[in-house]
């Protein structure tokens, strides 16, 4: 006698990109069907954020990138088990697939075990779809380049960038004064009172042009750069002898602009960061031993999410438009 298996087939939307281009132009949304595949974990995605280095792999200049197309942007999230023969995991464990480049901006997803940790479905969608690339960065770079001790100061760039707002809340907590560089805006008192809400009394917020007016300026002991540019002359100034500027970013677009003098004569270390190899270099065990932190400080409010708009799938094409104020989040039916 035959049991009949019965497979269940899922039909779902992703977005997807068959050329390199602008996202505006080549991404696309489809539907498409997938079941369960044996030895896997079928993962519903949750949300995933729309980060500036997901629009570089589909623009093709990011250095991870799929080797075949057609395939899907989408480098962090957070997604619910659906099925899965794994025991490490059950239907309605809350996963983060441990991606490093792209791939996730999909509806449903096979993936290893392996490739999968949990997270605790208390830090709520939002914390748990943007905890894996801007909070780990900036904890990576506050205690991987510098032993910084409390009372030391870390200048930053891109003081409104998601990595620099976790840079502000993290300062707070390691006992580290802050001081942070933003463009000149409108709204430049609203932004200034909520990135200093952010940290504590030690936390400062400059426009460019404030910062280059300063004078006697603080010595500082690391120096994080997401804009590159020019901007990055500021702070290698700001730096004591022998500290370490760490380059995450180049918002500008511009290559780093690093004056000689205070190459020479200050030993200044010029470091970079990515946080994809240091997630491929780590152990899963040093990956949950880190999310735990950093989600212990979001239940306990020390980690606030990023502010963000919530888009459906239908609506991506808000969040792929290059400059676009604001940071969104795909939240998948
Ligand atoms: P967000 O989208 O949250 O913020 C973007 C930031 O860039 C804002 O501070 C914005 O400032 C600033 N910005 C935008 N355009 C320019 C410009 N032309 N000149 C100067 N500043 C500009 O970004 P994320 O925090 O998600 O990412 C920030 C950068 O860090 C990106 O380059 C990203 O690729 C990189 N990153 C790198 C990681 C790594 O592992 N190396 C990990 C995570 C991020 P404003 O408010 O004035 O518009």
């Amino acid at each position: 006698m035959f049991h009949k298996i019965l497979i269940r087939t899922y039909t779902s939307q992703r977005i997807i990109f068959s050329e390199f281009g602008n996202p505006a132009n080549v991404l696309k949304l489809e539907s498409y069907n997938i079941e369960p595949e044996n030895g896997k974990v079928l993962v519903k995605m949750l949300a995933s954020p729309v980060n500036p280095a997901d629009l570089n792999v589909v623009q093709g200049v990011y250095p991870l990138k799929p080797k075949v197309l057609p395939d899907s942007p989408g480098a962090e999230g957070v997604g619910v088990v659906t099925h899965s023969e794994s025991a490490n995991f059950k239907e309605g464990d809350w996963v983060l697939p441990l991606n490093v480049g792209f791939g996730l901006w999909k509806g449903y997803i096979n993936l290893k075990d392996s490739e999968l940790i949990k997270i605790d479905k208390n830090l709520g969608l939002i914390t748990a779809a943007t905890i894996q690339v801007n909070p780990p960065t900036a904890l990576r770079m506050l205690t991987d380049f510098e032993k910084l001790q409390p009372g030391d100061t870390v200048i930053q760039n891109g003081g409104t960038s998601g990595v620099g707002r976790a840079v502000i809340q993290l300062c707070a907590v390691l006992g580290l004064k802050s001081i942070s560089i933003i463009r000149n805006r409108s709204n430049l008192d609203e932004v200034k009172a909520e990135l200093k809400g952010l940290g504590d009394s030690n936390t400062v917020v400059l426009t460019e042009e404030e910062f280059r007016e300063q004078r006697n300026p603080v010595k500082c002991q690391l120096a994080l750069n997401c804009v590159s540019g020019k901007s990055v002359i500021g702070l290698i100034k700001a730096l004591d002898n022998s500290r370490t500027l760490v380059t995450y970013g180049g918002m500008s677009k511009q290559p780093l602009v690093v004056p000689t003098s205070n190459f020479i004569f200050n030993d200044v270390q010029l470091k970079g960061f990515w946080m994809a190899r240091w997630r491929t270099q780590s152990t899963v065990k040093e990956l949950e031993t880190m999310f735990s932190y950093l989600g212990s400080l979001f239940l306990q409010k020390k980690l606030v999410p990023p502010k963000v708009e919530q888009i459906k799938l239908t609506e991506f094409q808000k969040a792929v438009v290059e400059n676009s104020s604001g940071k969104y989040v795909l939240v998948f039916d």
